[in-house]
């Protein structure tokens, strides 16, 4: 496996539509693997394709349920990843629900975004199988983020025009920064 770049915002690439794919095959699953491997290092929650340059309709997540703790006091959380190809909402509920979101390609921000508190999900899984997800809590606005990025949506798109603007500026002008000081 290999860590792989994420691309942070702005940067075009990250406005891209996904394409569908015809089938999961064996180089499909190993960017899977490796798409998980940098989403876990990051650390983040949930990664899709087209934020390490594929922009093909594929997503990993891992919400990492806390299943006890450890007698220091420290979260002991077990790993349950989710692997979604092609990925459709087949139904979302009229409840919303609102949860602060970040990024891995919005490093440092975080904003609330309203979603649909609720969603089922027709998706081909690891080995191409299809599946149906049925997600609430985090879950569904997790699922919902991922989801936007294969059409070139961020959740910063979700806010007003004002607090987004605030936000890529502030990215750009960190982006200019770390290339002025590897210089
Ligand atoms: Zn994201």
């Amino acid at each position: 496996m290999a860590l792989l770049p994420i691309i942070t915002a702005p940067d075009p690439r990250l406005k891209l539509v996904s394409a569908r794919l015809e089938r999961v095959d064996a180089a499909i699953r190993k960017l899977l693997d490796d798409m998980l491997e940098t989403m876990y290092a990051a650390p983040g929650i949930g990664l899709a394709a087209v934020q390490v340059g594929q922009p093909i309709r594929a997503i990993v997540l891992d919400l990492q349920r806390k299943t006890g703790e450890t007698e220091a006091g420290e979260p002991i959380r077990e790993k349950a990843p989710l692997f979604l190809v092609n990925p459709e909402i087949l139904w979302a509920s009229d409840e919303l629900a609102i949860y602060e979101e970040g990024c891995l390609s919005v490093p440092e921000h975080y904003a609330d975004v309203e979603r649909p508190a609720r969603v089922k999900v027709r998706h081909l899984d690891y080995h191409g199988r299809e599946q149906l997800l049925e997600a609430d809590g985090m879950l569904a606005t997790c699922v919902q983020h991922e989801m936007d990025h294969l059409d070139g949506v961020l959740f910063v798109d979700h806010l007003s025009a004002v607090k987004r603007d605030i936000i890529l500026r502030k990215l750009q002008k960190a982006r200019k920064q770390k290339l002025a000081a590897a210089e």
